[in-house]
């Protein structure tokens, strides 16, 4: 595929390209070319050149686009599941939740368009006030591998119904659902120029993109290292940047829970896209009095977990996304089985065997046991590995958890109200779900604390964000 720029197909400046694989088989399925910073300036210029026309329109023509694409995308969703299933790896089930979700987004902003641009403040004797929310013109969007397709709704939509335009980069694993995409809004009447997708790698169009003078705003999302390079870039060119980062998010299991609830929330908050997902259950803490019995019924359903190709209908989990991740992974179970870091109750390797060797497949992994300083606990375990924690009581649940340096979501299961409290008041996070995890809808906010990021993404705010205000001082 190539990169889309003002409404066209186009190859990079560079004539290089990079290939992308199906993480279940190995294969490569396309490629698409290596984007320069030549690249991301000539995207910049579009969009640069887009910006007028576009803003001049309503907020409702804006809206009416959105909702016409969102129903293009559904009808081609088929299509794109598949597409996705194989350059990310999911099942396709998960990946036509995702397509359907990157539409949910779009209707959610345009349903939006008819909201007020702005207010009017009376100030007695000095006058009245409009207060107008504009445009910032060109913004940017740097997207990762694990939920490309929604992240890229979740950046998109608000960004475009405030009448921006916008450059895209996808990661260089997962681009080219996101490019099918853009092409179904062009189809679908956005404007040449109104989104531009860039390939290629971070450390050049995506810094490029960061670094670009016209570029007003950038929108990122990936890992905390990244995370720091992109802060320390905008922050150099004093740049507005959402920051969307990792997670280590806690599951905390009262002994007053619906334990069967728990378990297949357990299941669900880290297992479901191979435990790639930032707001992924990484840490589970159970109540002494419930331990037991959650961790055996926990432990026989991940054993009957079937992992393969997300393309084949039975496939509860797909391969982990990429190199890199099967390495990382493999390794911290290494050192987890060398330094006695945990005691493994279940998987801990990669899947071998027939049908399996050319792919990343890893399997589902519970470890009890878990020494305070491994890494299972400290860091961000981006897969399907679960550390499992017995406590005795909410003080000491609630002093582990907050030990994290990341703060994005924690849940708690429970049916005690005291206890909701106790957790939402003293837990360091952006969102508290309460007997359940992961769900992000587009009409809440979402985003981080501490190491997790800066910024929030979704909701009616999230629309603002991507505007600035302007004030008419009338003293009359
Ligand atoms: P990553 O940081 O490696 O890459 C993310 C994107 O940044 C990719 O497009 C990559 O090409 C680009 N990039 C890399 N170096 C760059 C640089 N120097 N300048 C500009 N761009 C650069 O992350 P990943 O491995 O793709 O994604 C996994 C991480 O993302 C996890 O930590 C996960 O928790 C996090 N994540 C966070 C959220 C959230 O909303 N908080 C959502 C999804 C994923």
């Amino acid at each position: 595929m190539y990169m889309r720029i003002n409404g066209v197909e186009v190859p990079s400046a560079s004539a290089e390209w990079r290939d992308v694989m199906n993480p279940a088989t190995g294969e490569v399925i396309d490629r698409v070319p290596d984007g320069t910073s030549g690249d991301v300036g000539v995207a910049v210029e579009s969009a640069e050149s887009a910006f007028q026309k576009w803003s001049e329109k309503t907020t409702r023509e804006r809206g009416v686009l959105l909702f016409h694409a969102a129903s293009m995308v559904r009808d081609d969703h088929k299509h794109l599941a598949r597409l996705l299933t194989m350059e990310q790896g999911k099942p396709l089930r998960e990946a036509t939740d995702e397509v359907r979700g990157f539409c949910n987004v779009l209707e959610f902003y345009a349903g939006l368009s008819s909201q007020p641009a702005g207010d009017a403040v009376r100030l007695g004797s000095q006058g009245d006030c409009m207060v107008l929310h504009e445009p910032l013109g060109v913004c940017g969007a740097i997207i990762p591998w694990n939920m490309p397709v929604l992240i890229m709704g979740w950046k998109t939509a608000p960004a475009l119904l405030a009448g921006n335009t916008m450059v895209l980069k996808p990661s260089t694993t997962a681009p080219l659902t996101i490019l099918s995409i853009s092409a179904i809004l062009e189809k679908a009447g956005l404007p040449p120029g109104v989104l531009n997708i860039v390939t290629g790698s971070g450390g050049s169009t995506g810094e490029a993109i960061i670094t670009h003078p016209s570029v007003q705003k950038v929108s990122f999302t990936g890992s905390c290292a990244t995370g720091c390079r992109v802060r320390e870039l905008a922050g150099s060119c004093n740049k507005d940047v959402v920051l969307e980062l990792g997670g280590s998010d806690p599951m905390i299991v009262m002994d007053d829970a619906d334990v069967q609830k728990a378990v297949e929330g357990a299941l669900r908050g880290r297992f479901y896209n191979a435990g790639q997902i930032c707001t992924a259950v990484k840490r589970l803490f159970v109540h002494q009095d419930i331990a037991g019995s959650f961790i055996s019924q926990l432990k026989v359903r991940v054993e009957s977990f079937h992992v393969g190709n997300g393309l084949d209908p039975q496939t509860e989990m797909g391969p982990l996304n990429n190199l890199q991740q099967y390495d990382t992974l493999s390794g911290i179970m290494k050192s987890v089985k060398e330094n006695g870091e945990g005691t493994i109750l279940t998987g801990g390797s990669p899947v071998k065997g027939e049908g399996y060797d050319n792919g990343y497949f890893f399997e589902p992994t519970l470890v009890g046991d878990v020494a305070e300083d491994s890494s299972l606990l400290t860091g961000e375990i981006f897969g399907p590995i679960l550390p499992v924690v017995v406590f005795h009581d909410l003080d000491t649940a609630i002093s582990k958890v907050n030990r994290s340096p990341y703060g994005l979501g924690t849940s708690v299961w429970t049916r005690d109200l005291a206890t909701v409290k106790r957790v939402f008041q003293d837990v360091h996070a952006g969102i508290i779900w309460v007997n359940r995890h992961v769900t992000v809808p587009p009409e809440i906010p979402f985003g981080g604390t501490k190491e997790s990021g800066t910024g929030r993404e979704n909701g009616y705010r999230a629309l603002h964000g991507y505007t600035r205000t302007k004030t008419l001082f009338l003293g009359w």
